[in-house]
C-alpha cells in the first residue's frame, strides 16, 4: 500500500508566467526570476521578472476592464455568482494549492491544509455575500430635495501582498475588491509567486472577464513602486514591512494622492496572568509566536509573564519549544518547516545574536537546524525588555521573547510602549483584568484566553504604525467603495 504522503516532487505547477487582459503573457523585458524551495534551496521555477513596461500594460487591461469592460454592467447578484464559483474551484483543487504553497513558502503541509486553505475559501465565499449588498442610504435634507448615496467601487486598485500567507493574503485583497465591483493589479511577493498565478488560473475558469483581474510577478522596487506610483491607479492596499508601507504612502502622495490602505508589522504583546490555566496559556503562547515558523504581522512575539509564575511557565515554555519538530514540511509530523528565503534566515539569525549581545538570557535554540535549507531551532529568550533590540523590533521568526512584569498598569503601559499596535492579547480567568487589558492596550485585535482566532467577517488591522484601515469584514469592503450623494430637486 502507499503511503499516500505527498512530497515537493508530487506538486503540480501550474502557470509561470503572468496574467494580464487575460492572457498569459511574459515580461516585455523577457526578463526572469528564480522562485525556491526554502527547505532544499532548490530552483521551482523562473518566473517573469515585471518591470515598469509591464505594469502599465497590466494598469492599462485593468483600466479599460473597469471604465469599458463586461465588469461595470455586471448585476451584484452575478458578481456574487462568479466569486462563489471562484470559492468553490479553490476547494475543489485544495490538495493541489496546498501542496504549491508548502513547496514555495515553506509551511507544513497540514498547515495549508487546516489553516491557509480552510481561511482563503471562506474569505471569498463571505465576500461574494457582500456583492449584491452594497447599497446607499436616503437622508432627509432640508428644502424641496431627494437625497441618496450610491455606494460605487473606487476602481482600479493595486494589491501588493507579501509572502507569509500567499493565498490567504491574495483572497484579503481580492475578496472585498470583486464584491465591491473594482479591477485588480496585484504584485505577489517575489519569494512566492506560484500559488497566486494558479489562483489567476481558476479565476479564468471561473469566468471573470478578462482585465479585471492581473496578476505581476516581480520585485518591489522595479514591479511594486510603479504600480503605487501609477496616475491611473485609483488605490493601493499594501501588506508587508512598516518600512516599505511609508514608501507606499509618499508614492502615492507624490503621484495622484490615490486612497491608501497599509497593513504592516507587529511587536504583539500577549499577556499572562498568574490566575491563567497554565497549560493552555503554555499552548496559546507557543502557537501565536511559532505558528507559520514566526513568519506572522501579528505573533505574540513580547510575551509579558507575571512574576510569580514567570519560572513554572518558562519551564513550560522551554519544554514545547524543543519538542517542536522541525523539518521537511511536507513529512505528516512536521509542525516548522523553514524561513521563507536566504535574506529572512540571516535577519532572524541576526536578532538572535542581537538577543545574546544586549544580555537577554538564550533559554533554547539559537542555532541552525541541518545544513541545507533555511531551519532555525525554535528559540526561547527570558530576560527581555523593551529597551533591546528584539524586545522592540519584528523579528519575523521563531524567536520568543519573555518579558516579566508584577502589576496590571504596568504591563498595560509597557505593551504600549512600541510604534506598533497591531494585536494583543490576554490569558487570564479574571474577566475584570481581561477587560482592564482589552480596553487599555493600543491594538486592533485584542484576543482573550485565545490567539491567532480569525474570521472572514471580523475586521483586523493596526493601531499606530502596523498600518491604515481594517481589512476583512464590513470594515474591509469600505476601503474599496467611494460614497456618492446625489440630491434631486423635487
Ligand atoms: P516587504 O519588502 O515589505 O514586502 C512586501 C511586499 O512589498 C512584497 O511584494 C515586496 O516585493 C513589495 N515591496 C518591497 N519594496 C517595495 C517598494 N519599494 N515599492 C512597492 N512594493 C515594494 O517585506 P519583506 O522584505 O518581504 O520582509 C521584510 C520584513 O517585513 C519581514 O521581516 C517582516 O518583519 C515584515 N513583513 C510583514 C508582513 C506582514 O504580514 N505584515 C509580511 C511580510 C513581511 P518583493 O517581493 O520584491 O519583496
Ligand atoms: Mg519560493
Amino acid at each position: 500500500m502507499s503511503t499516500a504522503i505527498p512530497t515537493a516532487r508530487d506538486v503540480k505547477l501550474g502557470p509561470t508566467r503572468m496574467l494580464i487582459g487575460g492572457e498569459w503573457v511574459n515580461a516585455a523585458s523577457g526578463k526572469t526570476f528564480e522562485t525556491v524551495n526554502p527547505a532544499t534551496e532548490e530552483l521551482i521555477a523562473r518566473v517573469p521578472d515585471a518591470d515598469e513596461a509591464d505594469v502599465n500594460r497590466a494598469v492599462a487591461a485593468a483600466r479599460q476592464a473597469f471604465d469599458s469592460g463586461p465588469w461595470r454592467k455586471i448585476s451584484g447578484s452575478e458578481r456574487g455568482r462568479l466569486m462563489t464559483r471562484l470559492a468553490d474551484l479553490i476547494e475543489a483543487h485544495k490538495d493541489e494549492l496546498a501542496r504549491l504553497e508548502t513547496l514555495d513558502n515553506g509551511k507544513p503541509l497540514g498547515d495549508s491544509l487546516a489553516a491557509d486553505l480552510p481561511l482563503t475559501i471562506a474569505c471569498y465565499r463571505y465576500y461574494a455575500g457582500w456583492a449584491d449588498k452594497l447599497h446607499g442610504k436616503t437622508i432627509p435634507v432640508n428644502g424641496p430635495y431627494f437625497c441618496y448615496t450610491r455606494h460605487e467601487p473606487v476602481g482600479v486598485c493595486a494589491q501588493i501582498i507579501p509572502w507569509n500567507f500567499p493565498l490567504l493574503m491574495q483572497a484579503w485583497k481580492l475578496g472585498p475588491a470583486l464584491a465591491a465591483g473594482c479591477t485588480v493589479v496585484m504584485k505577489v511577493a517575489e519569494q512566492t509567486p506560484l500559488s497566486a498565478l494558479r489562483v489567476g488560473e481558476l479565476i479564468q475558469e471561473a469566468g471573470f472577464p478578462p482585465g479585471v483581474v492581473n496578476i505581476l510577478t516581480g520585485f518591489g522596487p522595479t514591479a511594486g513602486a510603479p504600480l503605487a506610483r501609477h496616475m491611473d491607479v485609483d488605490k493601493v492596499a499594501f501588506t508587508g514591512s512598516t518600512e516599505v508601507g511609508h514608501l507606499i504612502m509618499k508614492y502615492a502622495a507624490e503621484s495622484n494622492l490615490k486612497r491608501v490602505t497599509l497593513e504592516l508589522g507587529g511587536k504583539s504583546p500577549n499577556i499572562v496572568f498568574a490566575d491563567t490555566d497554565l497549560d493552555a496559556a503554555a499552548e496559546g503562547a507557543h502557537f501565536a509566536l511559532f505558528f507559520n515558523q514566526g513568519q506572522c504581522c501579528c505573533a505574540g512575539s513580547r510575551l509579558y509573564v507575571e512574576d510569580s509564575i514567570h519560572d513554572a511557565f518558562v519551564a513550560r515554555l522551554v519544554a514545547k519549544a524543543r519538542a517542536r519538530k522541525v523539518g521537511d514540511p511536507f513529512a505528516r509530523d512536521t509542525q516548522q518547516g523553514p524561513q521563507v528565503d536566504k535574506t529572512q534566515f540571516d535577519k532572524v539569525m541576526g536578532y538572535i545574536e542581537a538577543g545574546q549581545r544586549d544580555g537577554a538570557r538564550l533559554e533554547c535554540g539559537g542555532g541552525r537546524v541541518g545544513g541545507r535549507g533555511f531551519f532555525i531551532e525554535p528559540t526561547v529568550f527570558t530576560g527581555v525588555d523593551e529597551q533591546m533590540k528584539i524586545g522592540q523590533e519584528e523579528i519575523f521568526g521563531p524567536v520568543m521573547s519573555v518579558i516579566r512584569f508584577k502589576t496590571i498598569d504596568e504591563v498595560i503601559q509597557r505593551a504600549n510602549r512600541t510604534v506598533y499596535g497591531l494585536a494583543a492579547a490576554v490569558w487570564t480567568r479574571d474577566i475584570e483584568k481581561a477587560l482592564a487589558i482589552a480596553n487599555g492596550v493600543r491594538a486592533g485585535t485584542v484576543w482573550v484566553n485565545c490567539y491567532d482566532v480569525f474570521d472572514a467577517a471580523a475586521p483586523f488591522g493596526g493601531f499606530k504604525q502596523s498600518g491604515i484601515g481594517r481589512e476583512l469584514g464590513e470594515y474591509g469592503l469600505s476601503n474599496y467603495l467611494e460614497v456618492k450623494t446625489v440630491t434631486v430637486k423635487v
